[in-house]
Order: C-alpha cells, then sequence, then structure tokens
C-alpha cells in the first residue's frame, strides 16, 4: 500500500478522515478516503500501488473493460451506453474541424470506433490487455498500452478524451501535464468523472457506488478539478452533466446498501439527482468538463 503524505492538489500534508469506505466489487476490503484540510481534495489513502491495483480489477462485475456481462443492470448499461457515445460523438464533432482525437482508457473501443465513422483519425490507450483484444477482434482498431503514450510527438492531437479514467491514474500530476504536451494548440481536453458533491453521493453516503474504492484513487467536485486544472494552467470553459450515470450510479449504491437493485428506488434517486443538477450544474452525477490551455 501506498501512503500519500502531499496533497495532489496544493501539496498540503494535513488531512482528515473523509469517509471508509468498502470495495462492494472485488475485495470487500474497506478503504479510507480522506480529505485535504486546505483545498478540500479528497482522495484514497492509503492506496494499492500502481503495482497492485491490478488484483483489485479482477471481476465479472467490473463491466468497463467487457461486454460480457449478464443481468438487468448490464444489460440498461449496455443501452444507455450506446445512447451516450452518440452524445460523446455529437459533443467532440463540436468542438474541432481537425479530427485527430486521443481516448486514454478507451476500454473496448466503442466510442473510438464511433469517431472513426464519423471521419476522426483515432489512437487509444487502454492497460487492459483483454479489452484491447476485444477493439481489435471486434472493431479491428489498433489500441496502444498505457506505456505508450509517451511516444506520441507533442502536439498530436486536437481533441484528447477521458471518460471516467483521470480518477483511476496514479501519477495524476504527471498525467496533466502528459496531456498538455500531447494537444495542438486550441485543442480540447474532455475530462468526465464522478462528482462527489452530487445529490445521490450524500444520499448514499459511504454507499455511493462512485466512490469505487480503490480503484477510484480521487473524489473529484467541481472546484477542486478546477484547482487541479488551473495549477497546471487549464481552464474548464464549459461543464455538461452525464444525466444516466445518476440512475447507474443508484442502482449500484442500491445494491450495496440493501444488497439488492430496488429499480424502483434506483429510478427516483436518479431523477431526484438530475433534478437537483438542472438547477446547479455542479450537483450533477457525474460531470463532463470542457477543458482548454490558459
Ligand atoms: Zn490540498
Amino acid at each position: 500500500m501506498e501512503n500519500i503524505k502531499n496533497c495532489f492538489v496544493c501539496g498540503g500534508e494535513d488531512f482528515s478522515l473523509f469517509k471508509n469506505c468498502i470495495d462492494y466489487t472485488v475485495s470487500k476490503d474497506s478503504f479510507s478516503i480522506v480529505k485535504c484540510n486546505n483545498c478540500g481534495f479528497k482522495f484514497t489513502n492509503p492506496r494499492p500501488g500502481g503495482n497492485e491495483i491490478g488484483k483489485y480489477y479482477e471481476s465479472e462485475d467490473y463491466i468497463s473493460h467487457s461486454d460480457s456481462g449478464k443481468g438487468i443492470i448490464n444489460f440498461l448499461y449496455k443501452k444507455v451506453r450506446n445512447y451516450t457515445i452518440n452524445k460523446k460523438v455529437n459533443l467532440v464533432n463540436s468542438l474541432s474541424k481537425d479530427k485527430t482525437i486521443l481516448d486514454i482508457g478507451c476500454g473496448t473501443g466503442a466510442f473510438l470506433n464511433a469517431c472513426k465513422e464519423n471521419g476522426w483519425s483515432i489512437d487509444g490507450i487502454e492497460p487492459s490487455d483483454e479489452a484491447r483484444k476485444f477493439a481489435k477482434s471486434n472493431y479491428n482498431l489498433h489500441i496502444k498500452s498505457e506505456n505508450d503514450l509517451n511516444s506520441y510527438p507533442n502536439n498530436s492531437f486536437s481533441v484528447i478524451t477521458m471518460w471516467h479514467v483521470l480518477e483511476h491514474v496514479h501519477l495524476l500530476n504527471e498525467r496533466i501535464e502528459e496531456l498538455k504536451r500531447l494537444l495542438q494548440r486550441n485543442g480540447t481536453i474532455i475530462i468526465a468523472v464522478p462528482n462527489c458533491n452530487s445529490w445521490d453521493a450524500g444520499y448514499y453516503n459511504e454507499y455511493w457506488a462512485a466512490y469505487d474504492v480503490p480503484r477510484h484513487l480521487y473524489h473529484f467536485t467541481p472546484e477542486t478539478m478546477g484547482l487541479l486544472l488551473d495549477k497546471h494552467q487549464l481552464k474548464i470553459v464549459n461543464k455538461l452533466p452525464m444525466v444516466f450515470d445518476s440512475y447507474y450510479v443508484s442502482m449500484l449504491s442500491e445494491k450495496y446498501k440493501n444488497g439488492k437493485v430496488s429499480l424502483f428506488n434506483a429510478l427516483m434517486s436518479g431523477f431526484k439527482s438530475n433534478r437537483v443538477g438542472r438547477g446547479d450544474i455542479n450537483r450533477f452525477s457525474s460531470v463532463i468538463y470542457i477543458i482548454k490551455a490558459k
């Protein structure tokens, strides 16, 4: 285990315990989330190091990397995913005329394949061997492993996306510097992460599925995301909601809290979360940050 001594955002050394959460999907172990007393940034601490984290992804329930899931949650997840992919492609189409995109943590490549069909020159990075093989056999995409990220020349991409990925990256500040290096002048970075200031996070408390310890190393809010980016001379130019995440996260949270999924309760929670989010973008379950260099 790795014990973090300095806050990733402000370098502060003074933390207080925010919450203890259980890893419901794989190990059933308990992990602490701490909050920096200076800037408010929340992160899992201590955490499994880069060479220890692999075993916490070894579960059939961890569906982001596989398309073999069964059951109603997986069924709905796939239906919604197709809709969401279209929304994501429309978003990147609106951002850039020079269609060169890098998707980091691209999983099985469904989003990148849709970009390709929309005329984009695509590159993808994915740490899971299994997901990369799937991308090759299913979409004929050549996805690179994480170690290859530094092999791309400077200013290679007009758009770089990380959909629910940054919260998994061990070298947080180094990764953001790498994004800046790879981004063309006037390019756009898109980072989507869960928001622990959301209505559903407050409602489900330690059972909130998007804490997802220890795989989620950081627990962002719009405020702390802004502070982190500011440090790297980046700025948030727009924020957008991921309206289905509230339903999906609520379903999983119901399961963790009550041992079973109450579809009705999950739909109610998702609906309430989105209603609050419509009044205040900073309260959505997950937020898409549209980012530019300062
Ligand atoms: Zn801090």
